[in-house]
């Protein structure tokens, strides 16, 4: 039986109701009376629910779905206005025990270079991350105890933040690891982290355990119930995500507003971030063994649809994604993308030799961070460093009632121009400096709060004296 509010696994993300959600979403799709009342019910920015976005998603009237996506850029627009935060993802480590099959870490891959990162490759790294001008990580591992343990991740953690190299820092710290007890959600929650990111893989239980036929990742209830152990662990800014390509799109569509709408239903606050990978080459694996690839239209019709089905998660593009589909989906709801990521152990100090391969995965923008912090403001979008929300405490539903009062322009604008001045003072190119300073310029004046305008203004001041580290 279906219920949002089940701690079970499979009733708050149950088969038989996406069967039927999409069963009604494939009758209603050309059922314009519905889908006008379902875009104007959008326009509410309240949100849809699963069936309500699986029968948009349905919908293939051009004239509906340009009203889509202006409504998406609209909804981006007011709430999130033209940042885009950027990060780094960290590989720590690529030892892995499971058996998931559309990934290189996977068990029985022998010939793949295994690699731990020693405390000290984890500053040389931290550094390297520094030296482009990150101030937020994403770590990443494979699950496998022995050689990862919870004490390993923490320190990695404990290390990460230590190191201030120049004027860098390490400001948020958010953990891509697999699913685990509360007491360890507890553990890492107290070493201060930003978000818990992990991604479902696939809602559909069947394909899930085919795809996953060996180690504790075997287990689906185990790790689709993962966010509510991390939400009992105190962690309340968690991230989901599915990986497109493993089943039918529309079914993992269903399936994460699903889980979205159980985690409110539970927990009072709805996922911090939704991310949207789509399987790429690697190693041992090819992606066309996997048949649900999806189109990049598809692709931008899944961004736009998240965007207006939850207006308050902001949601990820890594660089699996080129330059070109990340430039098409950045308008429609996009509010954090990776910049020049190694998805190697050790990637950021060391290009891998060819036979030395501990990559996760191809990346299709190679880009260099200033490169993408110039093309960024180019295409009139602000490049956030900001890391204040969490480290004001403005997380879980603080942070949402931030988003809800519209609070944002004179919080989060003000932030994304100071932390980008920090960026543009200590690695920009001299390129990119010239635009950036004239963006700040123009962008400080939109800063509604007088007061709060002014702060920001000198703080930008103090930061181009060398002082650092402002943040409302
Ligand atoms: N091992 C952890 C887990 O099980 O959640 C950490 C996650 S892993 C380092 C990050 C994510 O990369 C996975 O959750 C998966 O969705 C994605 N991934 C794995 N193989 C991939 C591939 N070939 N192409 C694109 N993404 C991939």
């Amino acid at each position: 039986m279906y219920d949002a509010k089940s701690l079970k696994a499979e009733e708050f993300i149950n088969h038989e109701e996406i069967e039927e959600t999409l069963a009604y979403a494939d009758a209603n799709k050309n059922n314009v009376e519905l889908i006008d009342s379902l875009i104007e019910k959008a326009k509410l920015r309240k949100g849809l629910n699963h069936r309500e976005a699986s029968v948009l998603l349905a919908c293939e009237m051009p004239d509906k779905l340009a009203e889509i996506y202006e409504l998406a850029e609209q909804i981006k627009k007011d709430f999130y206005g033209n940042r885009i935060v950027l990060f780094a993802p960290l590989y720590l480590s690529n030892y892995c025990i499971n058996g998931c099959v559309y990934c290189p870490y996977h068990g029985k891959n022998k010939h793949i270079a295994r690699k731990k990162l020693t405390q000290d490759e984890v500053r040389k790294e931290v550094i390297a991350l520094q030296d482009m001008g990150h101030k937020r990580l994403a770590i990443e591992a494979g699950e496998d105890p022995q050689n990862n343990p919870i004490e390993y991740i923490l320190e990695c953690i404990k290390t990460i933040y230590s190191i201030k190299h120049k004027n860098g820092a390490i400001r948020r710290v958010n953990v891509n690891i697999a699913a685990t007890t509360v007491e360890n959600y507890r553990k890492l929650k107290e070493a201060g982290i930003g978000t818990y990111i992990l991604f479902q893989e696939t809602y559909h239980k069947e394909s899930y355990e085919k795809l996953h036929p060996t180690g504790p990742k075997h287990d689906y209830a185990y790790h689709t119930e993962a966010m509510d152990r991390a939400m009992e662990g105190g962690i309340d800014d968690v991230g989901l995500g599915v990986l497109f390509g493993l089943e039918l799109y529309r079914y993992e569509f269903a399936g994460i507003l699903m889980h979205a709408e159980h985690l409110e239903a539970v927990h009072g606050v709805g996922p911090h971030t939704i991310s949207v990978p789509r399987i790429k080459h690697a190693d041992d694996i090819d992606p066309s063994a996997f048949d649900n690839s999806i189109s990049d239209e598809i692709f931008a019709k899944i961004c736009a649809l998240i965007r207006i089905s939850v207006p308050y998660t902001g949601m990820i593009i890594s660089t699996r994604e080129s330059q070109q589909v990340r430039e098409k989906v950045l308008p429609l709801g996009v509010s954090q993308i990776s910049g020049a990521s190694r998805t190697s152990v050790g990637g950021y100090c060391e290009p891998e030799a060819e036979d030395d391969n501990s990559e996760q995965f191809d990346v299709s923008d190679k880009r260099t961070l200033d490169e993408v912090v110039n093309w960024l403001m180019k295409l009139g979008y602000i490049p956030s460093f900001c890391t204040a929300c969490y480290r004001e405490g403005r997380t879980g539903d603080r942070f949402m009632s931030l988003c809800k009062s519209r609070q944002i322009l004179n919080c989060c604008h003000p932030n994304a121009l100071m932390t980008l001045k920090e960026y543009l003072e200590d690695y920009a190119s001299p390129e990119t400096k010239e635009i950036g300073m004239k963006l700040i310029e123009k962008e400080l004046e939109t800063i509604p709060n007088e007061k709060v305008k002014k702060i920001a203004y000198e703080h930008i001041h103090d930061i181009a004296d060398g002082k650092r580290d402002f943040r409302f």
